[in-house]
């Protein structure tokens, strides 16, 4: 019989302890021990491929002039974001363990109306970042134990969005929507435990300032079959946004002044009372109900400005992704070419404002006012423009729902 040797280092059957045999070539355990050894070297190699931050820095004026694209306005959040964006990109290529000056993470607060850009300013940044991002919600959290989602599944997601890459995941970004629907429902902490608030305020200290938490993979409740994924938030970035409507009585009362009406009392500093949110300090903050343990770990704080009527206006015209050319785009596909005259765009504003439907609003008017056009002009060849001018827009508005609104 043949004699059987390895067919990658040659020993014989006989002088080792075990020889698996394949089609045409053998293979001894020595030889198996070190290709095992040698695939765990490589992976050892992609994982820390992975674990190098892999993103170009970029400086607060390049990702604030991205934004600028999309977003208009708001340039007191656009600084703080990007400066803390920035910053955050810094320390992730801060090399050093054994320095003593440890940058700590800048967690950031945004208060601003609903439908100001908050979340839009959050996905934009995204967009250009090259670090994973997840939006969460804080109205479905609840503490663990009732019923609602546990706070780790916020980093479920971010999980999901690094495509469960751990290491990708720990240098993520989370934005966080609604923190104000977890305030304390009063100043004064309660004797009873407060299930809808402050239990979830607590619970998110310890993701927000860093810590390892087991991670569902999957979402939902953690059971205890579930393998979890440990993930460090040390390194994650954290973004929270909420209207906190009524936060203008709090500033408005600091500031000893009222949010509404122009009583021109003596002391009265303050130049711009429409816009209480520019005042916003950490106190009104914990005034509206967060717990200062939580502010705390939230210390960049910053304000969106209401939008009003110029900046609707920029909105539905100037950003790369305008509604106006949205729809221009669309009926342009059908061979049309769709005009909106200034005092279309007008109109579709003034209504905006009067029903105060702020820039979210844009949308559900425009779609009002051409969804007529937009049912005809693909079965009419003969028609080659379309002209929303003031007393198109207007027209076609009188026929919709809003109309009815109205009346009601
Ligand atoms: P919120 O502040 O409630 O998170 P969003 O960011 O979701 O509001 O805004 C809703 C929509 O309104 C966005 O998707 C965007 O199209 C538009 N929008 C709001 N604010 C702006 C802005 N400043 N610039 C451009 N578009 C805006």
């Amino acid at each position: 019989m043949a004699q059987v040797t390895c067919s990658f280092c040659g020993r014989n059957k006989k002088d080792v302890d075990l020889m698996v045999s394949g089609i045409s070539a053998h293979i001894c355990n020595f030889c198996i021990d070190q290709a095992h050894m040698i695939l765990g070297e490589e992976e050892k190699t992609k994982k820390s491929d992975a674990a190098k931050p892999k993103f170009k820095l970029q400086k607060p004026k390049e990702l604030t002039a991205y934004l600028d694209q999309y977003v208009i306005g708001q340039e007191d959040a656009k600084k703080v974001l990007t400066v803390a964006v920035y910053n955050h990109y810094k320390r992730l290529l801060q090399k050093d363990e054994k320095d003593e000056i440890k940058i700590e993470k800048s967690n950031i607060i945004m208060v601003g109306d609903t439908g100001t850009g908050k979340t839009y300013l959050a996905k934009t940044l995204a967009k250009t970042l090259e670090v994973p991002f997840c939006i969460a919600d804080a109205t479905v959290l609840t503490e663990a134990g009732y019923v609602g989602e546990d706070v780790e599944s916020i980093l479920t997601r971010l999980l999901q969005a690094a495509d469960y890459n751990v290491e990708a995941a720990e240098r993520g970004i989370v934005y966080i929507d609604e923190l104000d629907k977890i305030a304390r429902k009063s100043d004064n902490p309660s004797i009873t435990r407060d299930v809808s608030g402050e239990g979830v305020q607590q619970a998110m200290l310890k993701l927000l300032e860093g810590t390892v938490v087991n991670v569902p993979p999957q979402g939902g409740r953690k059971h205890p079959d579930q393998k979890m994924i440990a993930v460090n938030t040390e390194n994650i970035l954290f973004i929270c946004g909420g209207a906190f409507d009524g936060i203008a009585r709090h500033i408005g009362k600091r500031l000893n002044t009222q949010p509404m009406g122009f009583s021109k009392t003596a002391g009265n500093q303050v130049a711009d009372r429409e816009n209480l949110l520019q005042y916003v300090t950490a106190q009104d903050l914990k005034a509206f109900g967060l717990i200062p343990e939580l502010i705390g770990r939230l210390p960049v704080l910053t304000h969106l400005d209401p939008l009003h009527q110029d900046a609707l206006k920029r909105i539905l015209t100037e950003p790369k992704n305008a509604l106006v050319k949205q729809y221009a785009k669309l009926v342009g596909m059908e061979g049309v070419n769709l005009v909106f005259e200034d005092s279309g765009v007008d109109f579709i504003v003034e209504k905006a404002v009067e029903y105060n439907l702020g820039a979210r609003g844009l949308r559900s008017i425009c779609e009002a006012i051409i969804t007529d056009a937009m049912y005809e002009l693909p079965s009419d060849e003969n028609i080659k423009e379309l002209v929303i001018d003031r007393e198109y827009a207007q027209s076609k508005f009188d026929k919709s729902k809003f109309k009815r609104l109205q009346v009601a």
